[in-house]
């Protein structure tokens, strides 16, 4: 590994744009050079607060920012002119719109879930497929769902083999500051077609993976949840699944002795470990839900919408700047700059 510093820059400080600039800031190999808005909001002033130069979209309302206190460094053009690379944490299908832009400045780009598979032409998930990543221009990080389903499926692929994926997903109607989104009470298919896009998605990271996924949305917003059913190729146990697990930098096991059944105690647990935002960054799989049958594998997992692909985005900057070029070194030093061991491996 060389030293070299990487500059970051992040387009679009919103619910993923802003943890992953934090946690570009927790990182010894790399370097906030500044984050954008496109309008005047509490976000602007937490940027200032964490010392983040602020650049935006439109330089006619750079006088409003200033009026309200908010230091305007420049243009989005500007900033990324001084970056090596660009987080795109815009609104899902806005961020296909900048990629002129990146290639205009010759840098490189990651995007996000919300952005389809063919932006970069390549999907990324750093315990999947990092290496293929190294020297890429353009990345696409998976969506939370995808994120999370191609950590388990890829670890118990690697251990037994897998057969068929089965994923039902119970997801949040809308992250927790979001007011104007719904359900309020109902259960909706998302979509009532089946599969959802979701098994489509892994197979963007997983091309070989048999997989069948349905979705719906409920009135919450602390996490998604996922009931597995995977076809194993190979007999395993209970045991050596939860070992597995217990192993993987970013599958965490909710223990049992815990008494945490549901999404709300899990948020309560990651808040009360400290971690910023009650962030969980790993997958939150229930170890009392973890049953083999046969050659079937049983499972629910929580998934942490606004932060299991925070952890994703800074080990595809690694990637493709070449900075570190194994999986598991990148791994290891983004979950220890935040300083966490995936729960219950302790
Ligand atoms: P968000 O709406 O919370 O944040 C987007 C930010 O981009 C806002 O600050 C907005 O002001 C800014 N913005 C809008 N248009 C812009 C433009 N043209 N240029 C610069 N900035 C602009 O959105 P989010 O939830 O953070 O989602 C960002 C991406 O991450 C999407 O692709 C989404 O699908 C994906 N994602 C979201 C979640 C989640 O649960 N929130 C999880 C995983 C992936």
């Amino acid at each position: 590994m060389n030293q070299k510093i990487v500059r970051v820059a992040i387009n679009g400080y919103g619910t993923i744009g802003k943890r992953v600039a934090d946690a570009v800031a927790a990182q010894p190999d790399m370097k906030i050079i500044g984050v954008s808005k496109t309008r005047l909001g509490a976000e602007a002033y937490v940027a200032q607060d964490r010392g983040y130069p602020l650049y935006i979209a439109d330089l006619t309302k750079k006088k409003a920012f200033e009026d309200a206190g908010i230091v305007v460094t420049g243009s989005i053009d500007d900033m990324l002119g001084a970056c090596d690379i660009v987080v795109d944490a815009t609104p899902g299908e806005v961020g296909a719109s900048n990629k002129a832009l990146y290639e205009k400045h010759g840098i490189k780009a990651i995007w996000q879930g919300g952005e389809e598979h063919d932006v970069a032409g390549f999907s990324f998930n750093s315990s999947c497929n990092y290496q293929d990543a190294i020297g890429k221009q353009f990345v696409r990080v998976v969506s939370c769902n995808t994120t999370g389903l191609c950590r388990l499926i890829h670890a118990v692929d690697g251990a037994c083999g897998v057969s068929h994926v089965t994923a039902v997903m119970i997801r949040r109607g809308a992250d927790p500051h979001v007011v104007k989104k719904g359900p309020i009470d109902a259960v909706v298919l998302n979509p009532a077609t089946i599969p959802s896009h979701h098994g489509p998605d892994v197979n963007s990271v997983l091309p070989d993976i048999s997989i069948a996924t349905m979705a719906v949305i409920v009135p919450t917003t602390q996490m998604h949840m996922h009931a597995i059913t995977i076809e194993l190729k190979e007999t395993t146990t209970r045991e050596e699944i939860l070992a597995l697990i217990a192993a993987h930098p970013r599958l965490g096991l909710v223990k049992a002795v815990t008494g945490i059944v549901s999404t709300a105690e899990l948020k309560e647990f990651v808040m009360d470990l400290g971690r910023p935002r009650s962030d969980l960054w790993e997958n939150g799989i229930y170890e009392a839900s973890v049953s083999v049958v046969g050659k079937t594998l049983y499972l629910f997992q929580a998934i942490h919408q606004e932060a299991d692909v925070v952890v994703e985005n800074i080990d595809a900057i690694r990637a493709m700047t070449g900075i570190v070029t194994d999986p598991d070194t990148s791994i290891q030093m983004t979950n220890e700059s935040l300083g966490f061991v995936a729960i219950g491996s302790e």
